[in-house]
């Protein structure tokens, strides 16, 4: 009995101790995540691409992952700015309050659309710049680079591993890049209308041009005079596409397809918002394949 008991305990201590655990607010970090540490980490992930990580719950479910984690990976520039700093305070574990516990993915880029002056009139704009960066690949290699440098200093013992995962992550992602932009030649130069300001980082990497957005300040819904002048600009711009992510609303996308006659594209934004991204992989090869389709 005794002997039984003993070796519950070893079998208990040896997963406390061996589950290095963290908690990504985004499914796209999440990935990464797994990219990066297998199946020797724990991870746990905030939101879904099916949720506005803008507006994330607090619910005790997350504030209970927080205080577990070993280390926490967002996104960062203000994204999670209505939840996650609540999540952090409630679950009072301070190795993710921050130090090397609290990974910004943010602090390991440089991000577009700062902006000079802080005007609320603006709306709800990120005073850290646009936090919709996972849709640069090459963004992603280099959060991936500083993430796999956390991992190795927070769980020094796996070191070689997450080095040698981190060089068949850069190998496969570089090959892939090239993939991408390859296949992504013809939509060079398109324009697209989209929904929220959440494209700017995927356009400027395939040359491609916005030419006007539903909500032109983020989080202020558009006037009647906004859309009457899209519906125009729309029309007469030969627009490839309106481009909305999964977890937004399509009625306004729809709306404006149907008074335009220009396609209204849903992407997945993040990994897990269609049947095609189950990693960071599929997410863009989903991205790229939906924007040829509206293309042809
Ligand atoms: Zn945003």
């Amino acid at each position: 009995m005794i002997k039984v008991y003993l070796c519950l305990l070893l079998l208990l201590t040896t997963r406390i101790a061996g589950a290095f655990e963290v908690f990504a607010c985004e499914p796209e970090w999440g990935s990464l995540l797994k990219e990066l540490g297998g199946d020797a980490i724990q991870i746990n992930v905030g939101a879904s691409a099916l949720q506005d990580v803008h507006v994330i719950e607090a619910k005790p479910s997350l504030i209970a992952k927080v205080r577990r984690a070993d280390l926490i990976v967002c996104s960062g520039a203000d994204l999670e700015i209505g939840w996650l700093p609540q999540l952090i305070r409630q679950a009072g574990n301070p190795k993710v309050a921050s130090g090397a516990g609290y990974f910004m993915a943010s602090d390991q880029i440089t991000t577009l659309e700062k902006p000079t002056s802080l005007d609320r009139s603006e709306g709800d704009i990120h005073a850290q710049g646009n936090p919709h960066f996972q849709l640069d690949p090459y963004r992603v290699l280099a959060i991936a680079k500083a993430l796999a440098a956390r991992l190795s200093q927070l769980d020094s013992a796996h070191a070689a591993d997450y080095q040698k995962r981190l060089d068949d992550f850069s190998t496969r992602w570089q090959a892939a890049i090239k993939t991408w932009e390859a296949k992504a030649a013809p939509l060079k130069g398109r324009k697209v209308v989209v929904h929220h300001m959440s494209w700017i980082y995927l356009l400027q990497w395939l040359g491609m041009e916005q030419i006007g957005a539903l909500e032109p300040k983020p989080g202020v819904p558009p006037t009647s005079g906004h859309l009457a002048t899209l519906v125009d600009l729309t029309k007469n711009s030969h627009t490839l596409a309106i481009l909305r992510a999964a977890y937004q609303d399509p009625k306004p996308g729809d709306w404006l397809s149907q008074q335009t006659g220009v396609p209204a594209v849903t992407l997945p934004f993040s990994v897990g918002g269609d049947d095609k991204s189950k990693d960071l992989f599929g997410m863009f090869d989903s991205t790229i394949d939906k924007l040829l389709a509206a293309a042809k």
